[in-house]
């Protein structure tokens, strides 16, 4: 069924609910084996995203280039100014609203594979529109996704960030290291706190358990930035580590 607007998600089934999810999931998966060659929005036979559905998707107007915050006019947002961020730069395809943020949500609670298609195509997308112009000097030479933390990981059974990451990695032609850096506690959702308490919620929350990142050009991948705080906890962490240059790479700004 094609996405509908809803301003909230629902809660996490339980019980009898999960299973007819499964079952939903189960048929969702076989319509895919079968007809993959169709929109994963309106289900319009031709490509994963179509030319209809690609316009509907929520642009990102002038997006400053540290923290991919919309703004009137080109240009480097006031905070970024203030305090430059520990990211050289953030890249981000859309706004999060609908119908991007129903079909994230779709994906990382329903585990729902038409999903899964369509995020990893646009992915693709911002790694092509986004990333190619900037000058070869810096240009990502490994490609990491933000790690779940071990109990959401076995809750989910899959990482979000590391599909993307991989589509990403293949794309650009990298390496992803999808194991060094790791999430050592649980952190709340970055969407419902203030500024100062989503940099407090994310400090040291990460750890890096790879190889030295000797003088790397390190691309972080994740669904969705809030203000960028987790990518730039993220940042400081890979720069300790070695790394010459960390951007951000994600599919939607919230
Ligand atoms: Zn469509
Ligand atoms: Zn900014």
């Amino acid at each position: 069924m094609p996405l509908t607007p809803s301003p909230q998600p629902g809660p996490a089934p339980a019980g009898a609910t999960r299973w007819r999810d499964r079952a939903a999931a189960c048929a969702e998966w076989l319509g895919e084996a079968l007809y993959p060659s169709q929109c994963g929005l309106c289900l319009a036979p031709g490509p994963a995203v179509c030319a209809g559905c690609q316009g509907d998707l929520p642009p990102l107007d002038h997006p400053c280039p540290t923290c991919a915050l919309p703004l009137p006019e080109a240009g480097v947002c006031p905070t970024c100014i203030r305090q430059p961020p520990a990211l050289d730069a953030l890249h981000a395809g859309w706004a999060y609203a609908w119908p991007l943020d129903q079909l994230i949500l779709a994906y990382k609670h329903g585990a729902s594979t038409r999903a899964e298609r369509v995020l990893a195509v646009l992915a693709q997308e911002v790694a092509e529109r986004r990333l190619n112009p900037g000058p070869d000097r810096h240009r990502a030479d490994l490609v990491i996704p933000v790690p779940l933390h071990g109990g959401r990981l076995r809750e989910r059974g899959f990482n979000q960030a590391d599909v993307l990451a991989r589509r990403v990695a293949a794309v650009r032609g990298v390496a992803l290291d999808n194991r060094g850096l790791r999430r050592e506690r649980a952190t709340d959702s970055q969407q419902a706190l203030g500024r100062k308490a989503r940099r407090r919620n994310v400090k040291g929350a990460f750890a890096w358990h790879g190889p030295d990142l000797d003088g790397r050009h390190v691309l972080v991948v994740d669904d969705v930035a809030t203000t960028g705080a987790t990518l730039s906890a993220l940042a400081g962490v890979l720069r300790q580590a070695g790394a010459a240059r960390v951007e951000g790479l994600v599919l939607a700004r919230a």
